[in-house]
């Protein structure tokens, strides 16, 4: 009888042990040792996926004996060590239910199996962490992953022990019990990953607590397996250690933690250096640079996979009441999941407050709050309690979320790589997802003053730091403001190419028409050199003013009305004149200085235009606006847009709500949000494969063989009595 209860999973009574569901819990491999071999060895994970071959034939037909686990397997071709493809492939399916890998993993798992130190750059949702884990189960031994917030850990523990790997984590927020049961399952050799916060790993304890780790010759035992013969040194050994979020270590990325310049450290005090795998979600080059630097990574494979996510939608609004705008977006989405993100807390309370009022089912997150009402308003997000949630850029990094169907942003962040990161946590099961963001001037003004404030211990911050940050919010006003395709400017930002037109986002669809703006242009930049003549230099607000001849008090007490530009521009509305100014700044025709109060200025380049009368035209939006056509923006048929929009057309939505009640109901039994016990993907697949059967419900996307025995006789009887049989 093994008392433990590892890993979340249950406990194996041996009186349950004629039922085909108890064997396969006793076949995790923190009860296998316990429940099945006694001699106090465990087993390295192929012989645990070999058990659970030999045993998969059988349990289709109902029960099987105890014996059958003590049998070698018979089948020579089982026993016979299978090459690293074939390994990856099946921990691919047998712990993560995939029968295939996403665009970059299989590179860099290869690349980690052969021992080389890698740095992923991978966008959220191409699935990064698979990268890692499916190496660390198949490397052995233990896996230390450094990652920098306790909400990340604890979902990627949950949910690597829902898929039946051992894991755990230390940080701050365990209890006393837990702490313990880590500290043992650690010495005990059988926990493959551990997640630990950077603070930690130059901690005395957990130093020492590796040094048991990592064992040494003399507690080297030949395990019972002697076919496969791992030692028990070996299977103690730290093999791997992974830094996820790897863009905390630079200054220049968004995010940068001193905790984890303790890494490198870390790594450099270990008697056996073992492979270094860094992961990153969002990296500009000079990140990049930083991180290979500051890691020590020797040698890397450096593999990016590209940013672009095909199925979300971009949408910048520039609204009179954003307030209005968000309503007006959320009663089209009231069904959906979504997350709304603030500049400041003021504002989360002031949103929250709003929505609130209206009957929304929202609920909010900020520093601000009592950590236990921050948990508690998250969980109920995650368990989807709530649908709408209102934060501050403090929520969502290391939320797994998948069923996250929006992204709103109610005020523009500071960066690009901020709100790429932010919106990226829309559509991360890779269904159809929109990214909307509110802007209006006063976000620049905020953002201006949060980098250029004195730091919290009231010291200056540093000139060249912030002259970069304005740098970056300069970029990230220009995404906002700009004309052309939202998804090109994203990708160019992380130096990709990208066709100047995708079809998918706000500005592609207002339907743009290529514009000659050559006259334009001369009026602009030589009404920004008259203007120089007089010795002044003004904002965009103010150039804009004077060529259109406004009358305000302001250009009458500074007699800019004299200036022969005065009213050249008339005829056009300020936004229009608005947005040929942004696209002439942004072309490098004219210069926008940085600092409090930003003037437009001429530069090198504004000669061309007024000089050599170089011909410039730009895509510009009709004036007449027509309303944005849900379906003609997800793509022509055929592609990869038309095809998910035509799944979830196709969908029996009746069964789905059927799925989804039998997950919830599943998910809060044990305590887990409900993405855990199965991703929206995986209902949908169910949805149109409707699978009778264990071997058909194996077919599904998502589910492994631990899941299949615990959820799949459940879900495939409600398949079943759905269809009337
Ligand atoms: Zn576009």
């Amino acid at each position: 009888m093994c008392q433990d209860r590892i890993g979340g999973l249950p406990t194996f009574e041996t009186e349950r042990v004629s039922n085909a569901v108890s064997y396969a819990a006793c076949l995790i491999p923190c009860c296998v040792k316990h429940a099945v071999f006694r001699k106090g060895t465990s087993f390295p994970l192929e012989r645990r996926l070999i058990f659970r071959y030999t045993v998969s034939m059988p349990r289709a037909e109902g029960f099987f004996e105890f014996s059958d686990f003590l049998e070698e397997p018979k089948d020579k071709e089982i026993g016979k060590k299978p090459d690293s493809t074939n390994k990856k492939h099946a921990v691919l399916k047998e712990y993560f239910g995939y029968t295939a890998f996403r665009p970059g993993q299989e590179a860099v798992i290869d690349a980690i199996l052969a021992g080389q130190d890698t740095l992923a750059v991978m966008p959220t949702g191409a699935g990064k962490s698979l990268c890692y884990q499916i190496p660390a189960l198949l490397l052995g031994g233990l896996t230390i992953v450094v990652s920098p917030l306790i909400s990340l850990m604890k979902d990627q523990v949950n949910a690597l022990r829902e898929a039946g790997v051992c894991a755990a984590c230390l940080n701050s927020a365990l209890s006393l019990q837990e702490y313990t049961e880590t500290m043992r399952l650690l010495s005990s050799g059988d926990c493959h990953l551990l997640y630990v916060a950077p603070e930690r790993l130059l901690n005395e304890n957990f130093l020492h607590s590796l040094k048991n780790v990592r064992g040494n010759g003399d507690t080297s035992v030949e395990d019972m397996t002697d076919g496969l013969s791992v030692r028990h040194q070996d299977k103690a050994r730290l093999n791997m250690v992974v830094i996820d979020e790897a863009h905390c270590v630079s200054q220049w990325g968004h995010d940068f933690r001193p905790s984890y310049l303790q890494i490198a450290e870390f790594i450099r005090g270990l008697k056996q250096r073992p492979v270094i795998a860094a992961f990153t979600a969002t990296a500009t080059p000079k990140v990049k640079d930083d991180i290979l630097a500051m890691l020590g990574l020797r040698d890397p494979y450096v593999m990016s996979t590209g940013f672009d996510r095909q199925n979300l939608y971009f949408e910048v609004q520039k609204p009179k009441n954003k307030k209005n705008a968000l309503l007006e977006f959320l009663q089209r989405n009231k069904r959906k999941s979504g997350i709304v993100y603030c500049g400041t807390r003021k504002n989360v309370e002031d949103v929250w407050e709003f929505l609130s009022d209206r009957n929304f089912a929202v609920t909010k997150y900020h520093a601000g709050l009592e950590d236990a009402e921050r948990h508690a308003n998250q969980d109920a997000f995650l368990y989807d309690r709530k649908t709408v949630m209102v934060a501050t850029n403090a929520f969502g990094m290391g939320i797994d979320k998948s069923n996250v169907s929006y992204v709103v942003h109610y005020n523009m962040p500071k960066n690009i790589e901020s709100y790429y990161q932010e919106a990226g946590r829309a559509g991360r099961d890779g269904e159809s997802a929109e990214c909307v963001l509110l802007y209006s001037g006063q976000d620049v003004r905020l953002n201006e003053f949060l980098i250029t404030r004195p730091g919290e211990d009231g010291a200056e911050p540093d000139e060249a730091l912030i002259q970069h940050n304005l740098e970056l919010l300069k970029k990230m006003t220009w995404y906002a403001t700009g004309t052309d395709c939202l998804r090109s400017r994203l990708l160019s930002y992380f130096g990709e190419s990208a066709p100047s037109f995708c079809g998918n986002c706000s500005n592609c669809n207002t339907q743009f028409d290529e514009i000659d703006v050559t006259v334009e242009a001369q009026k602009l930049v030589s009404c920004v050199m008259r203007v120089e003549q007089r010795g002044r230099r003004f904002g965009k607000t103010m150039i804009a003013d004077i060529v259109r001849g406004a009358n305000t008090e302001k250009i009458r007490a500074q007699h800019l009305d004299t200036i022969s530009t005065y009213g050249i521009m008339r005829e056009l509305s300020a936004h229009r004149v608005r947005l040929i100014l942004d696209f002439l700044i942004e072309r490098g025709y004219l210069a926008l200085d940085a600092g409090e109060y930003p003037v437009v200025r001429s530069c090198e380049m504004s000669r061309e235009i007024v000089f050599d009368r170089k011909p410039v035209s730009m895509m510009l939006p009709k004036e007449d606006k027509p309303p944005r056509k849900q379906t003609a923006s997800l793509g022509e048929p055929g592609t990869v847009l038309a095809e998910a929009v035509q799944n979830v057309l196709s969908l029996d939505e009746a069964l789905f709500e059927k799925l989804r009640d039998l997950r919830r109901n599943i998910a809060s039994a044990a305590n887990i949000p409900s993405y855990i016990v199965f991703a929206d993907a995986a209902l949908r697949d169910m949805c149109r494969k409707k699978p009778k059967n264990r071997r058909e419900f194996l077919d599904i996307s998502g589910v492994g063989e631990i899941k299949m025995e615990k959820y799949g006789d459940l879900f495939t009887a409600l398949i079943r009595e759905h269809e009337g049989e």
